[in-house]
Formats: C-alpha cells, structure tokens, sequence
C-alpha cells in the first residue's frame, strides 16, 4: 500500500498516521522528496481499511499494490486447489459437470432427472430445496423435504449432491449435503459466508448479480479466512443493460479469475443466459475458456418446471450438449493428441 501525504502536512500529523499503521504490524518507509511525501507499507495489509486510511488527515491518496485477498490469493497459493467429493474432482484439470433440476419439485420428477442426467455422463446432481425467488409468490421450494429427496436420489444414482442454503438457521438440515451453495443473492451475506467458513464442507459461490470479481474473491476470502478453503467459484451472469438474454455471461471471469485465484470456476450457463437454446454453445465457451465445471439445469418437462424452465434443457438435449462438452474437453486437455 501506497499512501501520498498532503502537502500542508505537518511532521507532528504524518508521525500520528505512522504510529497508527504500526498499529497493523506492518513496516513502514517514509520517502520525502521535493514536491511531495509518500509512505510504502511493508507487510500484510489486507486488515486495513483504505477508506480508513483516506480519512486520516494528512492523507491525500492511497493505492494498494497487492490484492485485499490473502488466502483466495494465486500469489500466495501458486497450485491449482482440487476439491475431491466421493471420488470426483473440481479444479486441477478436469471438467466437472453438475446438472439438475432448478427446483426439487416432486420424488418422480428429481428421479427420472438424477436417473437422466447419470446417463448422460453428469457428475453432480443439483437441485434447490429452498429457492430465491423474486416474487414472495412464486414456489418457494420444498425445503426439507427437498434435501431429503436429494438424499435419495444420490442413494439411487451414486450422484454427490449441490443444494443452496438461503439461511444460516437452516444450515442443520445441509449435514449431509456434499457441496452447500450459496446464490447469488445472498454472495455478500456475510453472517452465512462466515459460518460456512467453519464448516468443513466445500461451498460453491455465486457471483452476486451485480459484483465485481474483487467483490466474489473478497466474499471467498470471509469463508476462508474462518478456515475453510474448499471454496468453488461461480460465474453465473451479470446485470448489464441488454434484455435479450436474463443475465450477461461473464466469460472473460474464468481466465481472469484463472490468474488471480487458486479456487476453482465453475460457469453456470443456465442462470447466465435464461434460454435454453443458448446453454450449449455457452457452456462449450465456458470449456474452451479453462472452466473447471460447469453447472447446467435440467428437467424432464422444462414446459411445466415449478421454477426456470426456459433455461432449462430436457434430458435429451442435456445428453446431446454433453457428448459436445466431452468432446471438447477432450481436445482442450490433448487427450487426442491435440494440445492447444
Ligand atoms: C440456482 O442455481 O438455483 C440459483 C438460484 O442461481 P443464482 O443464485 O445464480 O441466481
Ligand atoms: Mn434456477
């Protein structure tokens, strides 16, 4: 960090602002030149404020020159994270996908999807028991009962399952849940990022709808900062000013992301873009950009889904898509003898 002191400073105000930075056990360099003072910081910065900073009074500028984030950081973490759940892998290389229904609606219809999606090469049942809805009127999910659906589908299929909390009371019922998500919506609730950090469970983080990559590696950092590290990144669109599609797909996030964090992206193409037909050939840029999974809704009558049916492919089309994903994944990682 960087601080540039005003000019009508006196001596007796910079040694205040020097003595309070001490106060962050970090080391500091005041340099005097002829037009102006500026004040380097040595040492781990991320616990000080640069608000706070600006609001001292001989401070006219500051600049951090490392990122706010320590733990999610590449710079201090160069290897890939890999996080294993009953044998599958996300991150390090290879292409986890994780398919379901938006909603658990019914036993019949979880089944058939979980059965479906098995099939077609799936290696992750999704599906939301409480679900974020705009409208307070809208199904709101099935809640326990839903998780208890879940649980069953991955007795039948062998599926780990991903299901999203919405509230830090109900985290009990997440127990035997393998990777708890937390929605979009709920990226910068801090109470529930940080209890999520003393669990010992890898969380799947979605970007918030109109956060900044900074702000979803910051929201990493509460849950890893408590001691968890098994973080998963999602990219699930923006907010930008086109209607065309629900969200804009960030697909630059996964190379960018891909330098400055060690966690592991997973793009969801389905929320990103609210159309069925686009789910495809976004998720096969999401490979072709380096994503490490991606996480796509399915559902065995999309016309009649409780919850994003538009978005949703059917267990056929899901099937298609994947032999394409497959394929190109193969290609991505040489395995054909084709390195790029
Ligand atoms: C979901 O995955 O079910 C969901 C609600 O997604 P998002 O939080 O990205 O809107
Ligand atoms: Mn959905």
């Amino acid at each position: 960090m960087i601080i540039v002191i005003r000019d009508k400073a006196t001596e007796a105000q910079v040694s205040e602002l020097m003595d309070w930075l001490h106060s962050f056990n970090v080391k500091t360099n005041l340099v005097t030149g002829v037009h102006s003072r500026i004040i380097g910081l040595i040492g781990d910065t991320t616990s000080i404020d640069m608000d706070a900073v600006l609001a001292r009074e001989p401070v006219e500028a500051v600049k951090r020159v490392q990122e706010p984030y320590k733990n999610a950081n590449r710079r201090f973490h160069p290897d890939d994270t890999v996080i294993e759940v009953s044998g599958r892998r996300i991150g390090g290389g290879s292409l986890a996908v994780i398919a379901g229904p938006c909603s658990v609606e019914t036993e019949e219809q979880l089944m058939k999807t979980a059965i479906a999606v098995k099939n077609a090469g799936a290696d992750f049942l999704r599906g939301g028991a409480f679900k974020p809805r705009t409208s307070p009127y809208a199904f709101q999910g099935l809640g326990k009962e839903g998780i208890d659906l879940l649980i069953q589908a991955r007795k039948e299929t062998g599926l780990p399952i991903v299901t999203e909390i919405m509230d830090l009371s109900d985290l009990d019922l997440f127990a035997d849940v393998d990777i708890v998500q937390v929605g979009a919506r709920n990226m910068q609730n801090f109470t529930l990022l940080k209890a999520l950090g003393r669990c010992d469970k890898p969380v799947l983080l979605k970007r918030g709808l109109s956060a900044t990559l900074q702000e979803l590696l910051m929201s990493a950092e509460y849950i890893m900062s408590e001691g968890n590290s098994k973080v998963i990144l999602c990219e699930r669109g923006i907010r930008t000013f086109e209607p065309e599609t629900r969200n804009t797909l960030d697909i630059s996030a996964v190379p960018l992301l891909r330098q400055k964090t060690h966690l592991p992206i997973v793009i969801d193409p389905s929320h990103a873009t609210g159309i069925s037909g686009l789910i495809e050939p976004m998720s096969l840029a999401a490979v072709a950009a380096g994503a490490d999974a991606l996480e796509i809704e399915v559902h065995i009558d999309p016309k009649n889904a409780w919850s994003d049916g538009a978005q949703s492919l059917t267990p056929e089309q899901f099937g298609a898509s994947m032999k394409k994903i497959r394929e190109l994944e193969r290609f991505m990682r040489g395995k054909e003898g084709i390195a790029i």
